[in-house]
């Protein structure tokens, strides 16, 4: 069952911190609900961003200059923060990226490259994200190794029972998606972990959707690997995070050479940095670490149990709304979901119902959201997404509701 809505936590308030959130679109108020795509960034980060670039810019862990050292222990505190948020045991466990995909791609290059041959297998799920599909086919095409698939029922759950079928000798990685920024289903990823575990098989968790709306341990998990994307927890783009377990990542090799992630280099042989740094090749997304920072200080100042169960309210209120639409029907019914909502509108192609939404001033996602797999699985070319983060209110659902019947009417009738 969600949680009821709390009395006391009040999106009024949370809403003024997101300048952009008072934005109008074509003379209306913006109703921002595609937040799985990305979410609205805090006053506090955009000045972290600003601030980075008016006071202390310099490349890091190279000068001793003033400015270099500040940025530097800035860069390196907010490695720390990160530690802490997820809860890892040691910053060498994190690496930053420049996003999700950029996670999975380096495992992809790295512990494939080591540990991944010919007529092995990866196990992955039927709700994944693009960025966790097509990297492992890259692997495989190379390396001549097989990629499975656990499969999905109609609500969008995934078949647990058929996991220790998938799994064989030759399974050297199951990767999974924690929450479907298709479906919005949560997957039980603890148990798929304690599953593969139980055959030595190390899991690798794809967080993008999980981050800003629930608490993470990456040690209660136990999972080997977990990827998150700084955009879509309130930081700027082309930043992110992989956590590895420091057994592995100590295994593994580097992942692009270059500057910082060596020791010492000469044209006979080079080795590497000790971790993180192995992983971190050139000048990284400075300004964009230093205003992760600042976004995790935000989600941390946040009640984040009263966020949720905002979230949870919200996603209730639409789906009942919804359901009550004729011609309306929801993609992904697991009763376990985060704040997404996924429908399509019989005899009305998705993309129009999207251009409609947004001429009311309501940002939606339309098509296939980088889960093609998904869609086919449900035999439908696409979906209208609507996202909801705990700054959304229950008017901007009305809202929806109101523009899907408007939609219809308009559009069933042409
Ligand atoms: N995985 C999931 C579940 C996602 O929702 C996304 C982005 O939508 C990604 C991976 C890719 O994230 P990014 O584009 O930030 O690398």
């Amino acid at each position: 069952m969600h949680p009821t809505h709390p009395q006391h936590f009040d999106p009024a308030t949370i809403r003024g911190d997101f300048p952009v959130l008072s934005e109008l679109v074509y003379g209306k108020p913006l109703v921002y609900l595609d937040n799985a795509a990305t979410s609205q960034k805090p006053l506090s980060v955009i000045k972290a961003l600003n601030d980075y670039y008016s006071h202390s810019n310099a490349n890091i862990h190279r000068g001793v200059h003033y400015l270099s050292q500040k940025a530097s222990s800035m860069f390196d505190d907010v490695r720390l923060q990160v530690r802490d948020f997820i809860n890892a045991k040691s910053e060498r466990e994190i690496i930053f990226t420049s996003g999700t995909t950029d996670s999975i791609n380096l495992v992809a290059a790295t512990f494939g490259r080591k540990f991944i041959g010919q007529g092995d297998e990866i196990l992955i799920s039927a709700m994944e994200h693009h960025s966790n599909i097509v990297p492992w086919q890259l692997l495989c095409e190379e390396k001549g190794a097989v990629l499975k698939v656990i499969p999905m029922d109609d609500d969008g759950v995934l078949l647990l029972d058929a996991i220790p079928s998938l799994l064989s000798e030759r399974t050297k990685l199951v990767s999974v998606v924690h929450t479907s920024n298709s479906l919005g289903t949560i997957n039980p990823v603890k148990e798929i972990i304690a599953l593969a575990h139980q055959f030595n098989i190390p899991v690798l968790v794809d967080g993008a959707q999980t981050v800003a709306h629930e608490k993470v341990d990456v040690q209660e998990l136990d999972c080997d690997f977990f990827v998150f994307s700084g955009h879509k927890m309130f930081g700027p783009t082309g930043v992110g995070c992989l956590y590895g377990k420091e057994t592995w990542l100590e295994q593994m090799p580097p992942y692009k050479g270059g500057g910082d992630m060596i020791q010492s280099v000469s044209f006979e042989k080079t080795t590497y940095n000790e971790l993180p740094f192995k992983f971190e090749a050139g000048t990284p997304h400075i300004s964009g670490v230093i205003a992760l920072g600042e976004a995790i200080n935000y989600l941390n100042k946040i009640d984040r149990n009263a966020a949720h169960a905002h979230e949870m309210a919200l996603l209730n209120k639409a789906t009942s709304l919804l359901m009550e639409i004729e011609h309306v029907r929801i993609i992904g019914t697991s009763k376990n979901k985060s704040s997404v909502v996924s429908f399509i509108m019989d005899g009305v192609n998705a993309m129009d119902v999207g251009m409609y939404l947004d001429t009311l001033g309501i940002a939606v996602r339309t098509g296939h959201h980088c889960t093609e797999p998904v869609m086919h699985r449900f035999k439908i070319p696409g979906t209208i997404r609507a996202s909801f983060m705990f700054y959304n209110t229950f008017e901007e659902i009305d809202k929806l509701a109101e523009g899907i019947q408007k939609a219809k009417g308009l559009l069933r009738r042409n």
